[in-house]
C-alpha cells in the first residue's frame, strides 16, 4: 500500500465526463489499496476567463483581488471531483488551500509556499477518505488568499507530496509525458521515459510548460518521486523523473528542446563603458520586480558600449518605460526593444562531454536564413534569441538534426 499524490490538469479536469474518468481513476487506485491525495486544476479555459474578466473591471488588476477571484477556478473542480467520487461510493471530501493551509508568502499571483499543515489531510486518509486538493492556492499568515502562478497546481501537487513524504507524485496530463519537445510543434517528438531532474529543471525554466519550474524545484529539494503521465490513457508509464544521471551509454547528447514565446528584447547603446554601467541600467529594472533573463554587454569601444537583454513580454512597455526615464542620466546614446522575439534552447546532460552542439545549432539555423540575435550557454543547454516568426521552424530543424526524432 502505498501513499500517491495525484494532479489533475485543466483539460483532465475539462467537462462533467473527463472529471468522472478522473474519479474512476482514483477508484482503481484506492481498489488497489493505495491512499490518495488528489490535486486539480480549473478546468481548462477557466483561469483564462476569469483573467479576462477581471482586466474588465481594471486594466491593471489588483493583484490581492484577482487572487480571490482566479483561485475560484479550483474551488469549483476540488467539489465536482469530490461529488464525482461519492457518487461511486467513495468516501472523499474537498479542501481549498486556505483549508488545508497551503502557507504562502504574501507575493499576490506568484506567492511561494512556505509550510504545509497536513494533519486533516492524514486524518481524512487514515479514516479511508480520498482527500481533494485546489491546486494553484494558498493562503498567508493574514488569512489573504495568494495563488502561485500560472500552472502552480503542479506545484501544489509535488509540495503535498514533498509534505506528505508520498510515494509518488503523478502529474496526469494531455500528453503522456514529457517529450522531446512540444509535440503540438513538432510532430516527431518523441516522449522521454526519463529525463534527469536537472535536465527537467533547464526545460521547464527555458519554456516547457509541461511542468511549472517550482514544482521541479520541488521535487529536488525534497526528493520526491516525480511521473507525468496522461489521464486520457488507461496504461502508460509516462515520463520518470530520475535523480540519477544513467551512466547509460544509449543516452542522448540531447534531450529536449524548449523555447519560450514570452520574451522581449531591450537594447541601450552607447553608453559610457565605465564601472557601473550595468548597475545603473540594470538596477532600476530589477526595482521594479522586473526578470531579466539573457544580459549581453559588447567589447566597449572608443569609450562607449552597448547592452541588451531580455525581460517578460508582459514587462516590456514597463522596462521600456524605465529605461527611458533613466536614459539622460545613463548617458545613453538610444533606447529600443523588440517584443516579437522568441528563445529557443537545446538541453541536454550529455552536453557535458560533447563539444560541437554549438556548431551544430548554429550551422543548422544558418542553413535556414534564420538569424541569432543573441546567445547563452551553460553546461548543459544553449539558447538563441531569434525572430518570433521563426519559432516553429527553428524548433523542427534542430529537433531533426539532433535526430530527436529516433530512439537513441
Ligand atoms: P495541464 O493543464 O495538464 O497542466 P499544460 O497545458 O500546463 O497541461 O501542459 C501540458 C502541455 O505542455 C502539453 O499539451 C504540451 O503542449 C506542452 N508541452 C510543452 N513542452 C512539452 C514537452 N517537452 N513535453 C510534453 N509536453 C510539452
Ligand atoms: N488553473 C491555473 C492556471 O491555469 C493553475 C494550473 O492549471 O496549474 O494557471
Ligand atoms: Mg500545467
Amino acid at each position: 500500500m502505498a501513499l500517491i499524490v495525484q494532479k489533475y490538469g485543466g483539460t483532465s479536469m475539462g467537462s462533467p465526463e473527463r472529471i468522472k474518468s478522473v474519479a474512476r481513476r482514483v477508484a482503481r487506485y484506492r481498489a488497489q489499496g493505495h491512499e490518495v491525495v488528489v490535486v486539480v486544476s480549473a478546468m481548462s479555459g477557466e483561469t483564462n476567463r476569469l483573467i479576462a474578466l477581471a482586466k474588465e473591471i481594471q486594466a491593471q488588476p489588483d493583484p490581492r483581488e484577482l487572487d480571490v477571484i482566479i483561485s475560484t477556478g479550483e474551488q469549483v473542480t476540488i467539489g465536482l471531483l469530490s461529488m464525482a467520487l461519492k457518487d461511486i461510493g467513495l468516501d472523499a471530501r474537498s479542501y481549498t488551500g486556505t483549508q488545508v493551509k497551503i502557507l504562502t508568502d504574501s507575493s499576490h499571483t506568484k506567492a511561494r509556499i512556505q509550510h504545509i499543515d497536513e494533519s486533516a489531510m492524514r486524518t481524512d486518509l487514515k479514516a479511508g477518505r480520498v482527500v481533494v486538493v485546489a491546486g494553484f492556492q494558498g493562503v498567508d499568515a493574514e488569512g489573504n488568499i495568494t495563488t502561485l502562478g500560472r500552472g502552480g497546481s503542479d506545484t501544489t501537487g509535488v509540495a503535498l507530496a514533498a509534505a506528505l513524504k508520498a510515494d509518488e507524485c503523478q502529474i496526469y496530463t494531455d500528453v503522456d509525458g514529457v517529450y522531446t519537445t512540444d509535440p503540438r510543434v513538432v510532430p516527431e517528438a518523441r516522449r522521454l521515459k526519463t529525463v534527469t531532474f536537472e535536465e527537467m529543471l533547464e526545460m521547464a525554466s527555458l519554456g516547457s510548460k509541461v511542468l511549472q519550474i517550482r514544482s521541479v524545484e520541488f521535487a529536488g529539494k525534497y526528493k520526491v518521486k516525480l511521473r507525468v503521465l496522461s489521464s486520457f490513457q488507461e496504461e502508460g508509464e509516462g515520463t520518470l523523473i530520475t535523480f540519477e544521471e544513467e551512466d547509460n551509454m544509449e543516452k542522448a547528447i540531447i534531450s529536449g528542446i524548449a523555447f519560450n514565446r514570452d520574451e522581449a528584447r531591450i537594447n541601450v547603446t552607447g553608453v559610457p563603458d565605465k564601472p557601473g554601467i550595468a548597475y545603473q541600467i540594470l538596477g532600476p529594472v530589477a526595482d521594479a520586480n522586473i526578470d531579466v533573463d539573457m544580459i549581453i554587454q559588447n567589447v566597449g569601444i572608443e569609450g562607449h558600449t552597448d547592452f541588451s537583454f531580455t525581460v517578460p513580454r508582459n514587462d516590456y512597455q514597463k522596462a521600456l518605460a524605465i529605461l527611458e526615464g533613466v536614459q539622460g542620466h545613463i548617458g545613453a546614446k538610444s533606447i529600443s526593444g523588440d517584443d516579437k522575439i522568441c528563445k529557443v534552447s537545446v538541453v541536454g546532460v550529455g552536453m557535458r562531454s560533447h563539444v560541437g552542439i554549438a556548431s551544430t545549432m548554429f550551422r543548422t539555423l544558418a542553413e535556414e536564413g534564420i538569424n541569432i540575435q543573441m546567445i547563452s550557454t551553460s553546461e548543459i543547454k544553449i539558447s538563441v534569441v531569434l525572430d518570433e516568426k521563426y519559432l516553429e521552424l527553428a524548433v523542427r530543424v534542430l529537433h531533426k538534426a539532433f535526430s530527436l526524432d529516433q530512439e537513441p
